[in-house]
């Protein structure tokens, strides 16, 4: 029988737990406790149950654990950028990224990526697996644990696409929350998907006021398609109608991303269709200068386009920010890092 991971069970899940291996309820808690408010991760550690207590919870249970593989620090400003080994010597990769209002951090919800954007290095090596809950957590404790500081807000903006690991991420997210554990609000939190229809449903339904943003790119479903094949699946106007179901039952405005492509999403065209299909949906645009990869054989536009762009919609009623870069010396866009260290790696392998 596989052992049940703990620390990726939320509190309700470890009260049940508990109580099916004959134990009180209440010890649910202190466990939750333990790793979610004290960042234990060993059971010898739980100086508040009995020794026997605790071999018990090792036959029954494990504690999943990841490990701070490098850091890479930005001269740049304050960003640092953490590769991540995990049990199964896959690497994952976060950032944290300082800000006035605090620390932000990025992270992973799967090992690659299966949803192919043209323009994303995470998906360009195909996808291995999801992560638990636990993996999750443990990015964002390992970072606070290292730098010897609390977060404040969180963005499911590493690898991955979270609405394709839904129970995972949902778990992450009751865990991250929960006042006995991190306690994180729900508002400072932002989920990022490239439109899986179905599941912005789901996740308007489960009564989280988290922030939802869409990956949206280009407001024509040709070219989105081109760019991003859950195009194909979905067409726009399905992800604006679920995004204003999201709106409606959260009451959280959506954020919308854009990368700006030169001469493929950034034209007069492309300005006036966003403002067709934005019109009726409480939004604010988030324009993101593109990171070039190797792959994906595009440029962004210069940086008079990107303000021109952002005047119009402003113009237009749409409120807009240019994403500021961070750490832009650490290739800190989703995937790069770990493609770069997966392929030194195994350079220095095969030689
Ligand atoms: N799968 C999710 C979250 C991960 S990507 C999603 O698609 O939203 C986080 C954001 O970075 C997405 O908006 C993604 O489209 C964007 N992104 C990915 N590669 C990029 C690149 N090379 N340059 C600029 N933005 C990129």
């Amino acid at each position: 029988m596989d052992k049940i991971e703990l620390n990726s069970l939320t509190l309700e899940e470890l009260e049940k737990f508990m109580v099916g291996i004959g134990e009180k309820g209440y010890r649910g808690e202190q466990l939750f406790t333990f790793f979610h408010r004290n960042y234990g991760h060993k059971i010898e550690d739980i100086s508040v149950f009995s020794i026997g207590l605790r071999d018990k919870l090792k036959k029954f249970g494990r504690v999943n654990n990841i490990e701070v593989l490098k850091r890479f620090d930005s001269n740049i400003d304050n960003t640092k950028k953490y590769l991540f080994l995990l049990e199964d010597n896959n690497i994952i990769e976060g950032v944290v990224m300082e800000y006035k209002h605090g620390l932000t951090v990025c992270i992973s919800t799967q090992v690659g990526c299966k949803m192919g954007c043209s323009f994303c290095a995470s998906t360009k090596e195909g996808f291995i697996r999801n992560l638990s809950p636990s993996e999750m957590v443990n990015q964002i404790y390992s970072m606070e644990k290292d730098l010897n500081k609390k977060i404040s807000n969180i963005v499911l903006m590493g690898s991955g696409e979270p609405l394709d690991n839904y129970e995972n991420t949902l778990k992450f997210l009751y865990i991250i929350h929960h006042e006995k554990g991190h306690n994180i609000s729900y508002r400072n939190i932002t989920l990022s998907t490239c439109g899986v229809v179905p599941r912005i449903y789901d996740l308007a339904d489960e009564g989280i006021p988290i922030t939802l943003s869409i990956s949206l790119h280009s407001p024509l479903d040709d070219i989105r398609s081109n760019m991003m094949p859950i195009g194909n699946r979905y067409s726009i106007n399905d992800i604006i109608n679920s995004c204003k179901y999201y709106y409606n039952q959260t009451n959280r405005r959506i954020t919308i991303e854009y990368t700006l492509i030169e001469g493929v999403n950034d034209r007069d065209r492309d300005l006036e269709e966003i403002v067709k299909i934005l019109k009726d949906l409480n939004c604010h645009i988030n324009l993101i200068p593109l990171n070039p990869i190797e792959e994906f054989d595009e440029e962004r536009p210069t940086g008079r386009s990107a303000q021109r762009f952002r005047t119009d919609l402003e113009r237009a009623g749409i409120p807009v920010t240019i994403r500021r870069e961070m750490g832009s010396d650490i290739s800190a866009s989703c995937g790069q890092l770990r493609r770069s260290y997966i392929r030194d790696r195994d350079r220095k392998t095969f030689q």
